[in-house]
């Protein structure tokens, strides 16, 4: 996420040979067995990523997780086209460069850090009015903020009634409970505890009680395996990149 766009804004002395190097090797995995739908292009695998072989596209930069969510994007055009307004929190450029380009689509980007998004905008805190945004896209950003239930709570202020929020997340699919514990933050017991240094806990399924706490009605969705093993192998997808969608009720619950 941040490391990926911090590096498309590395000076362009640096960028140069990056590129470069990116384009030599889309040269050298040209292929057909791997297909990022983010971008539209093949190659005989993936660049290996830091802790699992045949995770990232040459081209686009794109992990499992937003090939996942593109492809969602894609099987559901309804929520594009219908959408008016979106706000991406810390955005993926990736996925960023194919909803710029959304006929439509009123399309904001938003990040705690000034340089990798239009809006500055805290979670937690989020200064925008009520009902004011359409939809939401955030994913693996939850995992890095203390409290996440203050940023599930403004994401549901902000949306407009009707509107929706796409949340994706590390997950441990097998384990029952979300875990956290405030006294693990040296980042190496980070890493160990919660999968990385610089993550605050660990989810389980059960974020989606976390996500129905301010009112939104939420799906867990299991995307890769609803796209079946053909799909999942062609995209190299991962079986834990759940989508959780959520969506403002239109009208006030009764009571
Ligand atoms: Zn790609």
């Amino acid at each position: 996420m941040p490391t990926t766009i911090a590096n498309l804004r590395a000076p362009l002395h640096k960028r140069v040979p990056a590129a470069l190097q990116r384009r030599a090797a889309m040269l050298r995995h040209r292929g057909a067995t791997v297909a990022c739908p983010v971008c539209g292009h093949a190659f005989d695998r993936f660049k290996d990523d830091w802790n699992r072989p045949n995770a990232i596209c040459w081209r686009c930069g794109a992990h499992e997780r937003q090939r996942a969510l593109w492809l969602y994007l894609e099987r559901h055009p309804e929520l594009l086209a219908g959408a008016g307004e979106l706000l991406h929190f810390a955005p993926e450029w990736c996925l960023e460069r194919r909803l710029r380009a959304v006929p439509g689509l009123r399309y904001r980007t938003a990040d705690l850090d000034p340089r990798l998004g239009e809006l500055q905008l805290d979670i937690t805190e989020i200064a925008l009015p009520d009902g004011s945004v359409d939809a939401v896209l955030c994913s693996h950003v939850l995992e890095h903020i203390e409290d996440d239930r203050a940023a599930i709570a403004e994401l549901a202020r902000v949306l407009r009634p009707g509107g929706w929020l796409l949340v994706m997340v590390p997950l441990d699919v097998d384990r029952a409970a979300t875990w956290e514990d405030p006294s693990i933050v040296a980042p190496a017991e980070r890493q160990r505890a919660f999968w990385q240094y610089d993550h605050v806990r660990l989810y389980a399924p059960d974020i989606a009680e976390r996500l129905r706490a301010p009112g939104l009605q939420v799906e867990r969705v299991r995307w890769t395996r609803a796209l079946g093993p053909a799909l999942a192998a062609r995209h190299r997808l991962l079986d834990a990149d759940d989508v959780f969608h959520c969506v403002r009720p239109a009208a006030a619950a009764p009571g």
